[in-house]
């Protein structure tokens, strides 16, 4: 471009200061609200390796956006590496505004280097183009807000409009390189860059922060901190990393389409959790007494939920609704605002009863003397930890039967405890600390003078309490899961060419721990593996988890019976469950929803068979 004149210099200043000005405007007050909200109780930067690593992989890579949804994923992808390929032509640009241009397309560099950021701005203009027909024509429900009316927001299409703008204007140069065109260049710059904080596009500055600072670990619950502490009460419990993850939230709605809550009707949609925050934060503010749960999100939403982690799991942008979603039952809970017959009810049946489903400990006592199972003394290699469905409910007591005759089988030696309790992850999930503490505590204290080494488990939700949640407490032994336990030994057990078995993937053995191939190589020992639509970490929750296979009749359609129509359109002949929570969900919803159901079987149960 041919050198700006000094009243162009001047009028591009204003215009610059001007813009920076309309930034900061909206930045700066985002930046107070995080600052003044409370420092994360037991934040870390360790492992700093894991963090570098995630913010390579999700954010420099785009490896989430890409993977959840591929096509718009690379589209968003392509949008922001031309973003990074962009920050050394715009600075050049702007120094072109007051003369002193640092790139040169006469050098080699310069010439390399706007090359590159053409061929950039070649896929940035093809990808916004696509993902402005994706919103405004195909119309993906995910990304409308009720607030809006379901409406397109007008600012998507103008920011699309701006960033389509900034790259033509940028190809033009190579034919016309003209003050014309760099004005219009210019001006377009000086629109968006105001823009991105006052829009959802705020993520663009915030969202590499929220995956670097994210708590490193999925479902992360942080810890209470003394007397005072009850969760997320008001808005002075609100944490710094809740509010980054809040502003930092970019709409796209990934959280809503996998969540089963909202898929079958509920009120919940974690996505306007997230902006639920946000709204409050910008009404009230992070010091504000007014409850979290009312104008913004209300307490129905929070105890709908079934902390199946499809939200946190699928979020670009590093948002944890589930330390959220709990922290408000925290909140609820423990300042006695939330009533429910049943919640009391399970909250009695623990602390006086030690387990989830009501029974009398004695009943735990008959069915181990009925199974003879060896009581644990210390000589055994493994704790086989009965939970509350192994140990009091019908069905789960038959799968522990059948996974004790599989460790039989294979020479492993193992003892039940005689004064196991609940690990408390219903309590847990629901956000009643107290009784979940005495129920870890007590649980770790029969561990230590019991002397266990190792346990396994047929229940994921015991696995994930036992190994991470008790950790507050004290360290327990180390726990696996019966399908890792079982495909270790597959060898030895039967291969045999058996019937067509769908496998249902329980959100807290997959999503919460990684372990999607285990049970399949269990279950290809005895059949023909079939995965439904949403497997693995896809997969759909029973509706049993987070505390509510014990909190009575659901709204809308049944979170199981809409799981169990897909398991049934497979065709398979059995129903491969992996979780005693699944079973006992499955269990009714696959009659309800087929006249000839397939057979509901436990991995252990399956392979049982197979030794017969
Ligand atoms: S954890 Fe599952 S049920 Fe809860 S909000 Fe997230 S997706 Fe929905
Ligand atoms: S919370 Fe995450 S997944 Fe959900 S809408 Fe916001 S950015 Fe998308």
């Amino acid at each position: 471009m041919p050198a700006p004149s000094h009243l162009e210099t001047a009028i591009f200043l204003v215009l610059l200061a001007a813009s920076a000005y309309g930034f900061w405007m909206r930045f700066g007050k985002v930046v107070r609200k995080i600052r003044a909200s409370k420092p994360d109780p037991g934040f870390s930067f360790q492992p700093i390796g894991k963090r570098v690593w995630d913010f390579f992989s999700e954010v420099m890579l785009q490896s989430k956006v890409i993977e959840q949804r591929p096509l718009p994923g690379i589209a968003h992808a392509f949008v922001f590496w031309g973003f990074c390929a962009f920050a050394l032509v715009t600075l050049n640009h702007f120094a072109e505004g007051i003369g002193f241009p640092f790139l040169s397309r006469e050098g080699w560099f310069g010439r390399i280097y706007f090359y590159l950021a053409a061929a950039f701005a070649v896929c940035v203009a093809i990808s916004i183009a696509g993902l402005f027909i994706r919103r405004f024509f195909v119309r993906p429900q995910w990304l409308f807000r009720k607030e809006t009316g379901g409406n397109v927001s007008w600012e998507s299409g103008l920011i699309a409009f701006l960033i389509f703008n900034l790259m033509i204007t940028y190809l033009a140069t190579f034919w016309w390189d003209t003050k014309l065109v760099w004005w219009a260049h210019t001006l377009t710059l000086l629109i968006f860059m105001p823009l991105i904080p006052h829009t959802k596009h705020l993520h663009l500055v915030l969202s590499p922060l929220t995956v670097f600072l994210s708590r490193g670990g999925f479902s992360k619950i942080p810890p209470l901190v003394g007397d005072e502490d009850f969760g997320l009460d008001t808005g002075k419990d609100l944490t710094q990393i809740v509010a980054l993850q809040a502003y930092s939230c970019v709409e796209c709605g990934r959280c809503t389409e996998h969540c089963p809550a909202y898929n079958t009707g509920k009120v919940l949609n974690p996505k306007e959790i997230a902006l639920g925050v946000r709204g409050y934060l910008n009404e009230f503010g992070p010091g504000s007494e007014e409850p979290l749960l009312g104008k913004y999100i209300s307490q129905e939403a929070a105890f709908q939920c079934t902390t199946c982690g499809a939200c946190e799991f699928q979020c670009p942008v590093g948002v944890e609704h589930l330390p959220i979603i709990i922290g408000l039952r925290r909140g609820a809970v423990n300042t006695g605002k939330w009533e429910d017959d049943y919640g009391t009810k399970l909250f009695l049946n623990l602390e006086r009863n030690g387990n989830a489903l009501g029974f009398s400990s004695t009943e735990r006592q008959k069915f181990i003397d009925k199974q003879q199972f060896p009581i644990f003394d210390g000589t055994q290699e493994y704790c086989l930890w009965l939970g509350c469905m192994g140990g009091y409910d019908p069905k789960g007591r038959e799968i522990m039967v059948d996974f004790a005759s599989v460790m039989a089988h294979l020479g492993t030696t193992y003892g039940v405890l005689r004064k196991e309790k609940c690990t408390g992850d219903p309590a847990r999930r629901l956000g009643n600390d107290l009784v979940f503490q005495q129920l870890a505590e007590q649980n770790l204290e029969t561990l230590a003078q019991s002397k266990v080494q190792k346990i396994v488990s047929i229940c994921p939700h015991c696995v994930r309490t036992i190994s991470t949640d008790w950790k507050e407490y004290g360290e327990a032994p180390p726990i696996e899961h019966h399908s890792e336990f079982m495909a270790r030994f597959k060898d030895k057990l039967p291969q045999t060419a058996g019937p067509k078995i769908v496998y249902h993937d329980p959100c807290y053995l997959g999503r919460y721990r990684g372990v999607y191939d285990e049970p399949r190589q269990v279950l290809a020992r005895s059949g023909e593996v079939l995965d439904p639509p949403r497997s693995r970490e896809k997969s759909f929750c029973c509706g049993a988890g987070g505390g509510l296979a014990f909190l009575g009749e659901e709204t809308g359609e049944r979170v199981s019976h809409n799981r169990a129509k897909e398991l049934v359109a497979t065709g398979a002949e059995i129903v491969g469950a992996a979780c005693p929570f699944c079973n006992t969900m499955f269990r009714d919803a696959l009659s309800a929803v087929s006249e000839a159901p397939p057979k509901l079987l436990d991995i252990a149960q399956i392979a049982a068979a197979s030794l017969k």
